[in-house]
């Protein structure tokens, strides 16, 4: 069936409404391109300055209270991230693009030759400006060159995800990285366990994309950039996935947080990711030089 929209990652007009409903609209719908596997929302209507510059997207995880919840909830995961990117960025000129509350930007500082941060969300960018950081508000003001660009689950928020990769790419130095996360859409709750609650859940407002191993080549492709690796990476693991299986909700990873043994965590990340059913796609861009 024909949805009326082109794909915005490869402009193939194969696409077609997903079954899936968003969790947070009625109206809003989650279609698929049949020629990379992307998948994206029949409207980005909602996402207007409001929604980026006052926080309005802060709102759509109900379960955090403020400001300092949210920061202890992302806290594990932005060490994991400073773990895995902290060798290449040592003593580099670094960018992190999306740089929200700058949980990583503070753990990254020490190593790097010098940080900034890109935030929309003008409470983070003034609360971190005040604390010392140079954070710009657009991709524009930034002046680089930087040596890496670090890009942790934002693309899949912005309209544009091709023009973002291009910015960017357009501020690196000669055989700068540009370290790229967003989620999946080949999520192993979607398609391998194919639980019934999940597939209300998966899809939301907040991500306007969901990408495929392809979409995401082809969008990085399409910037005039060089894929070097895609790979699989798991922000959760098999406490989440058997809570799901069980209770049909979120949150197992806390609740069942016996399961996450730093080993079989790696292990079961593994075997999702060479299945190409991880929650999210690590890719890493070059430019040459
Ligand atoms: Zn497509």
């Amino acid at each position: 069936m024909a949805a009326g929209r082109a794909c915005p990652i490869c402009a193939s007009a194969s696409v077609a409404r997903r079954p899936e409903r968003l969790r947070d609209s009625n109206t809003i719908r989650a279609l698929a391109c049949a020629a990379c596997g992307h998948s994206f929302l029949d409207s980005f209507g909602h996402v207007d300055e409001a929604y980026f510059v006052h926080d309005r997207f802060l709102l759509s995880k109900p379960f955090l209270e403020g400001l300092p919840d949210r920061l202890r909830h992302y806290e594990s995961e932005n060490q994991e991230r400073a773990q895995r990117v902290g060798p290449l960025v040592v003593n580099k000129r670094v960018l992190e693009f999306g740089c929200g509350a700058g949980q990583l930007l503070d753990k990254i500082k020490p190593l790097a030759r010098e940080v900034e941060g890109l935030e929309r969300t003008r409470s983070f960018r003034e609360q971190l400006i005040a604390r010392g950081h140079v954070v710009h508000e657009r991709i524009e003001e930034s002046r680089g060159p930087y040596d890496v660009i670090l890009m942790f689950h934002v693309l899949e928020h912005l309209p544009d995800p091709v023009a973002a990769i291009r910015a960017s790419v357009a501020r690196l130095a000669p055989g700068g990285l540009l370290y790229i996360e967003v989620p999946h859409v080949n999520d192993a709750l979607l398609t391998l366990y194919d639980v019934e609650a999940y597939h209300g859940f998966h899809f939301f407002k907040d991500h306007l994309h969901y990408f495929s191993r392809s979409s995401l080549a082809e969008a990085i492709r399409r910037a005039e950039a060089k894929v070097v690796a895609i790979s699989g990476h798991s922000r959760f693991g098999l406490a989440n996935h058997l809570y799901w299986l069980k209770h049909a909700k979120p949150g197992g990873h806390m609740i069942w947080n016996f399961l996450e043994t730093p080993s079989l965590f790696r292990e079961y990340a593994r075997a999702l990711a060479a299945a190409d059913m991880s929650d999210s796609l690590v890719a890493q861009v070059r430019v040459d030089g």
